[in-house]
C-alpha cells in the first residue's frame, strides 16, 4: 500500500505574519526540503524584495535543487555541499583559516618542474604557517636545506596567489609562470614552470562557497541581472540548506565510520518525511547579517556540534530496540525499499527533541536573511522593474502559495546518502 504523507506548515510573512496554513501532498522521494526552504524563505523578505521574489517563487523553488543535479556533471560541484570539519581537529578548528584565499594557500602544494622535466615538491602545504603579517614556508629548493624556512609578506604572497595561481588552479592541466614566483621567492634555482595541487576541496568548501555566492548575488543585484539574481538566490538557498544538516559537516557523513550506514538519509529524509506535519515553520522576518562570513562559519559549527549526539542516540536506540522492528519494507515509487520502520523513526525523532525541525527553521530564516544581506550590500536596488522568469507562475498561483495549497513536501540535503 502506498503511504501518504501529510504536511502542515506555517509561513512567516513579513508584512502580515499571519499566514498559518496546512496542505496535503502525495509522497515523492526527492529534493523537497531544498524546495521548501527556498519557497518559505520568500515569505521572510521585506516588502521591497518580497514582490519580485513572490513573482518568481516557482523558479526559486524549482531551482533549489540545481546544485545537486550539477554534482554529476562538474567535478568541482560536490565539495561545495559539505565541509568535513572534524578533519581539522577539535572545535573551534584553528587549523582551518576562515578566509578562502588563506585556506587555499595553507592547503596547496606547489611543485616545480626543471629543464629536464623532473618534478620536485617546492612548497609542502604541511610546512606552511600563516602568521599575522607573514607566511612561513619550508621551501624544498635544491639550493636550500629542507629545514630552511622562508618568510614572505602575507599580503605579497596572497596577491601572487590570487593573480597567478588561482585563475589556473581548476584547469585540468596548468602550468604556472615561474617569473612571477621568483619575484616572491628570489634566489631560487632555475625551474621551467610550477604546478599547484589544491587539497582544500578534498574535505569540502561549503562555508567558503557561501561567501563567494553571496558576493555574486550582490553583484547581480547591482547590475540588475534578473536571471542571475534568481539563479544565485535559488542556489544559495540550497547550500544554506546543506549547511544546516549536521552530517554535511563530518567525515562520518553517512555513519560509515561508526557502523551506522544510512543514517544520513534517515535524519535528513526519512524523519522530515514522516514528521514534518508536526513542525512549526513560523520563522519571523529576515534580518541583515553585518558579518555574514561569520554567520556561515557559525552555521556549520552549530551543525557539527550536533553530529555526536545524533549518532550516539541512534546507536543507543538501535541497541535497545527489537531488531526485527528497526527496518521495514515500504512501497515507494512503484518499488519495494527497506527503510526505517515508522515506530523506530518516531522513537529516534523523539530522542532528537526537535533537532530536525530546528535546523530546518534556521535554514529558512537564514536563506531569507542572506538574500536580504546581498541586496542591502548592493545598495538596495529597486526590484519592482525586474521581470518574471518564464518558468515562474502567475499571480493566481502566488495566491495558491500564500493560501498553502502549493507548498511541496520535502527532503533535507543530499539524496544519495
Ligand atoms: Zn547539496
Amino acid at each position: 500500500m502506498k503511504t501518504k504523507f501529510y504536511i502542515a506548515f506555517t509561513i512567516a510573512h513579513i508584512t502580515t505574519y499571519s499566514a498559518l496554513h496546512s496542505a496535503v501532498f502525495p509522497p515523492v522521494w526527492g529534493f523537497f526540503a531544498h524546495k521548501l526552504i527556498n519557497r518559505l524563505a520568500v515569505f521572510t523578505l521585506p516588502p521591497e524584495m518580497a514582490g519580485f521574489y513572490k513573482k518568481n517563487i516557482a523558479y526559486i523553488s524549482e531551482h533549489a535543487v540545481d546544485p545537486d543535479k550539477r554534482r554529476y556533471s562538474s567535478k568541482y560541484e560536490a565539495p561545495r555541499h559539505y565541509i568535513d570539519l572534524d578533519v581539522y581537529g577539535k572545535p573551534p578548528f584553528h587549523a582551518l583559516p576562515r578566509k578562502w584565499l588563506d585556506a587555499l594557500i595553507c592547503f596547496t602544494d606547489i611543485y616545480a618542474v626543471d629543464r629536464s622535466g623532473d618534478t620536485c615538491l617546492l612548497i609542502d602545504r604541511r610546512g606552511i604557517a600563516l602568521e599575522e603579517k607573514e607566511i612561513a614556508f619550508r621551501l624544498h629548493d635544491r639550493l636550500l636545506s629542507s629545514k630552511d624556512t622562508v618568510r614572505v609578506s602575507r599580503k605579497l604572497y596572497t596577491d601572487f596567489y590570487f593573480r597567478n595561481i588561482l585563475p589556473k588552479q581548476y584547469e585540468d592541466e596548468h602550468e604556472l609562470p615561474i617569473d612571477s614566483f621568483k619575484l616572491v621567492f628570489p634566489g631560487l634555482a632555475e625551474y621551467e614552470h610550477l604546478i599547484s595541487v589544491e587539497h582544500l576541496s578534498e574535505h569540502g568548501i561549503l562555508p567558503f562557497h557561501l561567501q563567494l555566492m553571496e558576493k555574486r548575488l550582490s553583484a547581480a543585484f547591482r547590475s540588475g541581472d534578473n536571471g542571475k539574481i534568481l539563479q544565485l538566490s535559488a542556489e544559495i538557498g540550497h547550500y544554506l540548506g546543506d549547511a544546516h544538516v549536521p552530517l554535511h559537516t563530518s567525515r562520518n557523513y553517512n555513519g560509515q565510520l561508526s557502523g551506522q550506514v544510512g543514517i544520513h538519509a534517515f535524519w535528513e529524509s526519512r524523519l522530515p518525511e514522516l514528521f514534518s506535519s508536526e513542525y512549526d515553520f513560523w520563522v519571523g522576518a529576515a534580518v541583515y547579517l553585518p558579518e555574514s562570513e561569520n554567520t556561515y562559519w557559525q552555521i556549520v559549527s552549530d551543525s557539527h556540534a550536533l553530529v555526536d549526539s545524533l549518532l550516539v542516540m541512534e546507536r543507543h536506540l538501535s541497541l535497545n530496540f527489537p531488531s526485527d522492528r528497526i527496518k521495514c519494507p515500504e512501497q515507494r515509487m512503484g518499488a519495494t525499499v527497506i527503510t526505517q520502520c515508522e515506530e523506530y523513526a518516531r522513537a529516534y525523532h523523539e530522542a532528537l527533541k526537535g533537532q530536525v525541525e530546528s535546523r530546518l527553521r534556521k535554514a529558512i530564516i537564514t536563506t531569507g536573511s542572506v538574500w536580504m544581506t546581498a541586496w542591502v550590500n548592493a545598495g538596495q536596488p529597486d526590484l519592482s522593474k525586474l521581470g518574471i522568469d518564464k518558468e515562474s507562475i502567475n499571480e493566481q498561483s502566488v495566491e495558491a502559495i500564500e493560501s498553502g495549497s502549493a507548498i511541496p513536501n520535502f527532503m533535507l540535503g543530499r539524496p544519495e546518502n
